[in-house]
């Protein structure tokens, strides 16, 4: 019903957002988002938990990786508790349409682009935080089915020194096409490898990868080139508690190749186990089902995530619905 919106002032720093009702914004066409590209997205989540009450996954680190992303692309950026507090207005606006325990989520979308006005080359005077809402139903139950992936080792998707490691708006169109070729040839996406070796695994287009072979569990180092996904950290933090050794290190496609498991991480696709992966034309298959890390690893995330499990991190974050 509502969405959120704060501009910067000409000094770079944002006085005070409003809650207006969802619908189009006016562009400058001199502005930086629509000249250049300049922009970064994030993606959040709203749980209902069993009591009814609702809450956020780690909002803060959101908050501090649009910061991130905002040094590199040359804007300016609401602190961290501006960043948390207008998520959480937004969310009590639209607070009807968090879905019930275990039925979905409100998926949340916060943007920060250059507004200003623009005329050579440069980067926008003045930056906006818009923050949407969208109900989604990937039911906590009703897990999809096995991802099946396709190698592509000549498109990569980020580059050393590039943008790959922040949540650039302009990292996304680039790669449509190879993964609209993908699914046409019944793929479920792409999983992309290192621009300059083509041979180190790197990430699918929006969540992280990981292999288990034995008690090893792998993904590959956020060294610039991968989005350092907040479930990604979390799914580490969690496998190590449980016994197993979760390492970030480069891993190439033979040895992915190998894996016992292959799973896929991300606020969108939470944790979705990867049935098939086919390189040059070679298709492997991967243990799934119940009896899986990926199982175990998914119950306990989804389980904090949700409210059923304890938080004992302290990673959800209550919002005050009175
Ligand atoms: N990689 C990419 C390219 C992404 O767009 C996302 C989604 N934000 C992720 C990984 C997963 O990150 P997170 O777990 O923070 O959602």
């Amino acid at each position: 019903d509502y969405m959120y919106v704060m501009e910067s002032d000409s000094n770079g720093a944002f006085p005070k957002g409003d809650l207006v009702p969802f619908g189009t914004v006016p562009i400058n066409p001199h502005s930086a988002i629509l000249n250049y590209g300049q922009g970064l997205f994030e993606g959040m989540k709203a749980y209902r938990r069993p009591d009814g009450e609702v809450q956020l996954f780690r909002p803060e680190e959101n908050a501090v990786r649009i910061r991130m992303g905002a040094e590199r692309l040359l804007m300016t950026a609401p602190s961290v508790d501006q960043y948390v507090d207008a998520v959480k207005q937004v969310v009590r606006a639209n607070l009807r349409w968090v879905p019930p325990h275990g039925k979905g989520a409100l998926y949340i979308r916060p943007l920060l682009f250059g507004s200003g006005s623009v005329m050579g080359i440069s980067p926008a005077p003045q930056c906006t935080l818009l923050i949407y809402t969208n109900p989604i139903s990937n039911a906590y139950k009703g897990r999809v089915s096995a991802l099946n992936l396709l190698i592509d080792d000549k498109i990569p998707r980020a580059f050393p020194g590039g943008t790959g490691g922040v949540k650039n708006i302009s990292n996304y169109s680039p790669v449509f096409k190879v993964v609209k070729e993908a699914k046409e040839k019944g793929f479920s996406d792409v999983l992309f490898l290192d621009a300059v070796e083509h041979k180190y695994v790197e990430e699918v287009s929006s969540c992280n990868a990981f292999i288990v072979k034995g008690n090893v569990i792998s993904t590959s180092p956020a060294l610039g080139t991968i989005l350092p996904g907040i479930t990604r950290k979390s799914i580490i933090e969690l496998a190590r508690e449980i016994g197993y050794q979760a390492e970030e290190r480069k891993f190439s496609v033979d040895e992915l190749l190998e894996a016992d498991e292959v799973f896929c991480t991300g606020t969108a696709v939470g944790i979705s186990e990867v049935g098939t992966v086919t390189y040059n034309d070679k298709r492997v298959e991967f243990k799934t089902g119940k009896d899986t890390v990926t199982q175990k690893l998914y119950d306990m995330i989804t389980g904090i995530q949700t409210g059923l499990l304890e938080d004992k991190h302290g990673w959800n974050d209550y919002i005050d619905t009175q």
